[in-house]
């Protein structure tokens, strides 16, 4: 997995892209647990599921399918007005996939189940620059979670800057367009 910190980051880079002013800030608040969700799979080894099965950690909690069923939950759940919903709904997926896309950039562990049910293979991206982060809180907070962090600030928080940047800088101008005007 990367952090839940990364994590969260991607995911509010991607809100920065797909959600409105007008969408308030739930949407957000879905969007940084779904992109966290997956890896409640972990709790499958209190469950002795062995790490490479199907419903082991980086399984089918870390497929396409589920993430479609993720943002569909969200969508089910926040009720936004019917203008938004195709908005919320990608934005929903968006933030759910970003989970497994983002961990098969790590460093180690097994690979990801992306195309589960199709089939269980587990595959990473051919380049791995992001540095797996411990499993458990307790050894996050050590010299090895710090490297983790800063490994992620640079292969994830400065993308997501770039991405969100320029976008925050289109509301802001927008904004002060709108009071121009009125
Ligand atoms: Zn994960």
């Amino acid at each position: 997995m990367a952090s839940c910190f990364g994590h969260a980051v991607a995911a509010a880079a991607l809100g920065s892209l797909v959600l409105r002013r007008e969408d308030g800030w739930r949407p957000w608040a879905a969007g940084v647990l779904l992109a966290n969700v997956a890896d409640l799979d972990v709790l499958g080894f209190a469950l002795d599921i062995p790490y490479a099965h199907a419903w082991g950690h980086r399984g089918a909690t870390h497929s396409a399918a589920v993430a479609l069923v993720l943002g569909w939950v969200a969508l089910r759940l926040l009720r936004p007005p019917e203008g938004a919903r195709a908005r919320i709904l990608i934005y929903g997926v968006l933030a759910a996939i970003s989970h497994p896309l983002l961990d098969m950039a790590t460093s180690g562990g097994l690979g990801i189940a992306l195309a589960w049910p199709f089939t269980e293979s587990r595959w990473f991206w051919p380049a791995r620059p992001i540095r797996v982060s411990p499993i458990g809180v307790g050894p996050f907070f050590t010299a090895r979670g710090l490297r983790v962090l800063a490994s992620e600030a640079v292969w994830i928080g400065i993308p997501s800057l770039a991405v969100a940047g320029p976008a925050w800088l289109v509301r802001w101008r927008s904004r002060l367009g709108g009071a121009h005007v009125a």
